[in-house]
Protein backbone atom coordinates (compact mmCIF):
# COMPACT_ATOMS: atom_id res chain seq x y z
CA UNK A 1 0.00 0.00 0.00
CA UNK A 2 1.33 3.33 -1.00
CA UNK A 3 -1.04 5.57 2.04
CA UNK A 4 1.88 7.79 3.28
CA UNK A 5 0.38 7.49 6.15
CA UNK A 6 -0.02 3.95 6.67
CA UNK A 7 3.52 3.91 5.88
CA UNK A 8 5.02 6.46 9.02
CA UNK A 9 2.46 4.20 10.75
CA UNK A 10 4.61 1.25 9.90
CA UNK A 11 7.60 3.54 10.70
CA UNK A 12 8.44 2.54 6.70
CA UNK A 13 8.98 6.34 6.29
CA UNK A 14 10.39 8.58 9.33
CA UNK A 15 7.85 11.00 10.60
CA UNK A 16 8.59 13.48 13.82
CA UNK A 17 6.44 11.15 16.03
CA UNK A 18 4.95 13.27 18.94
CA UNK A 19 2.44 10.49 20.42
CA UNK A 20 1.83 7.03 19.68
CA UNK A 21 -0.77 4.61 20.78
CA UNK A 22 -2.08 0.94 20.40
CA UNK A 23 -4.76 2.75 17.74
CA UNK A 24 -3.12 5.88 17.00
CA UNK A 25 -0.21 7.64 15.51
CA UNK A 26 0.42 11.83 15.90
CA UNK A 27 3.38 13.14 14.02
CA UNK A 28 3.97 16.84 12.85
CA UNK A 29 3.24 17.89 9.29
CA UNK A 30 5.92 18.06 6.75
CA UNK A 31 4.27 21.18 5.20
CA UNK A 32 3.32 22.99 8.61
CA UNK A 33 0.45 25.55 8.32
CA UNK A 34 2.14 26.87 12.18
CA UNK A 35 4.57 25.68 14.47
CA UNK A 36 3.69 22.86 16.11
CA UNK A 37 0.80 21.72 13.10
CA UNK A 38 0.41 17.89 14.29
CA UNK A 39 -1.51 15.43 12.24
CA UNK A 40 -3.06 12.50 14.41
CA UNK A 41 -3.97 9.14 12.77
CA UNK A 42 -5.47 5.81 13.64
CA UNK A 43 -3.74 3.21 12.34
CA UNK A 44 -6.20 1.60 10.62
CA UNK A 45 -6.45 2.78 6.74
CA UNK A 46 -10.10 4.48 6.71
CA UNK A 47 -10.77 7.48 4.26
CA UNK A 48 -13.22 9.27 6.50
CA UNK A 49 -14.74 9.68 9.84
CA UNK A 50 -17.34 7.47 9.33
CA UNK A 51 -15.71 4.76 8.04
CA UNK A 52 -13.94 4.47 11.68
CA UNK A 53 -15.12 1.62 13.90
CA UNK A 54 -16.47 3.80 16.83
CA UNK A 55 -13.68 1.97 18.67
CA UNK A 56 -11.15 3.73 16.35
CA UNK A 57 -12.62 6.87 16.59
CA UNK A 58 -12.99 6.82 20.03
CA UNK A 59 -9.28 6.00 20.24
CA UNK A 60 -8.55 8.96 17.66
CA UNK A 61 -10.16 11.82 19.46
CA UNK A 62 -8.99 10.50 22.45
CA UNK A 63 -5.38 11.24 21.56
CA UNK A 64 -6.95 14.77 20.09
CA UNK A 65 -8.13 15.79 23.26
CA UNK A 66 -4.93 14.93 25.06
CA UNK A 67 -2.55 16.46 22.77
CA UNK A 68 -4.26 19.71 22.29
CA UNK A 69 -2.85 21.33 25.34
CA UNK A 70 0.67 20.32 25.07
CA UNK A 71 0.92 21.33 21.76
CA UNK A 72 -0.63 24.39 22.07
CA UNK A 73 1.73 25.08 25.51
CA UNK A 74 4.97 23.76 23.79
CA UNK A 75 4.91 26.80 21.28
CA UNK A 76 3.42 28.84 23.20
CA UNK A 77 0.09 29.29 21.69
CA UNK A 78 -2.55 30.87 22.38
CA UNK A 79 -5.12 28.70 21.31
CA UNK A 80 -5.61 25.38 18.69
CA UNK A 81 -7.50 25.31 15.17
CA UNK A 82 -8.88 21.43 14.83
CA UNK A 83 -9.78 20.59 11.79
CA UNK A 84 -10.31 17.39 9.53
CA UNK A 85 -10.81 17.68 5.69
CA UNK A 86 -13.71 14.62 5.43
CA UNK A 87 -14.01 13.28 1.81
CA UNK A 88 -12.08 14.64 -1.31
CA UNK A 89 -14.30 17.12 -2.06
CA UNK A 90 -13.40 18.81 1.12
CA UNK A 91 -10.19 19.02 -0.48
CA UNK A 92 -8.69 15.66 1.51
CA UNK A 93 -5.50 14.40 -0.20
CA UNK A 94 -4.51 11.59 1.51
CA UNK A 95 -7.40 9.18 2.17
CA UNK A 96 -6.45 8.07 5.45
CA UNK A 97 -8.64 9.74 8.43
CA UNK A 98 -6.27 12.69 9.87
CA UNK A 99 -6.95 15.27 12.59
CA UNK A 100 -4.84 18.64 11.96
CA UNK A 101 -4.00 20.13 15.57
CA UNK A 102 -2.57 23.58 14.17
CA UNK A 103 -1.36 26.21 16.85
CA UNK A 104 -2.77 29.68 17.10
CA UNK A 105 -1.97 32.98 18.10
CA UNK A 106 -3.48 36.26 18.69
CA UNK A 107 -3.74 38.43 15.37
CA UNK A 108 -1.88 35.51 13.40
CA UNK A 109 -3.56 36.12 10.33
CA UNK A 110 -5.94 32.92 10.02
CA UNK A 111 -9.09 33.08 10.31
CA UNK A 112 -11.71 30.94 12.14
CA UNK A 113 -13.48 27.80 11.03
CA UNK A 114 -16.53 29.99 9.71
CA UNK A 115 -13.93 32.02 6.79
CA UNK A 116 -13.31 28.95 5.24
CA UNK A 117 -17.10 29.03 3.78
CA UNK A 118 -18.49 31.41 1.90
CA UNK A 119 -21.89 31.56 3.20
CA UNK A 120 -24.40 29.46 1.05
CA UNK A 121 -27.26 27.91 2.94
CA UNK A 122 -30.33 28.37 2.11
CA UNK A 123 -32.43 25.78 3.36
CA UNK A 124 -34.77 25.61 6.32
CA UNK A 125 -32.80 24.97 9.46
CA UNK A 126 -35.86 22.92 11.13
CA UNK A 127 -36.40 21.33 7.83
CA UNK A 128 -32.88 20.22 7.64
CA UNK A 129 -32.69 19.29 11.08
CA UNK A 130 -35.87 16.57 10.48
CA UNK A 131 -33.67 15.31 7.54
CA UNK A 132 -30.39 15.32 9.66
CA UNK A 133 -32.45 13.33 12.65
CA UNK A 134 -34.08 10.89 10.00
CA UNK A 135 -30.82 9.85 8.73
CA UNK A 136 -28.76 9.45 12.23
CA UNK A 137 -32.11 7.36 13.47
CA UNK A 138 -31.61 5.27 10.39
CA UNK A 139 -27.80 4.84 10.72
CA UNK A 140 -27.20 4.24 14.42
CA UNK A 141 -29.40 2.40 16.81
CA UNK A 142 -28.57 4.16 20.53
CA UNK A 143 -28.12 7.17 19.90
CA UNK A 144 -31.03 9.76 21.25
CA UNK A 145 -31.82 11.98 18.47
CA UNK A 146 -33.99 14.30 20.66
CA UNK A 147 -37.43 15.44 19.38
CA UNK A 148 -35.72 18.73 17.51
CA UNK A 149 -36.92 22.29 18.60
CA UNK A 150 -40.70 22.55 18.34
ZN1 LIG B 1 -3.40 4.78 5.04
Amino acid sequence: MDCIFCRIVRAEIPAEVVARTDDVVAFLDVQPLADGHVLVVPLAHEACVEDLEPAQADALFRVVRLLAGPVREAVDGAGTTIGVNNGTATGQTIPHVHVHIVPRWQNDGAGSVHTIFPRKAYRDVKEVGTLIRAAVAEASSGIDVGRGAD
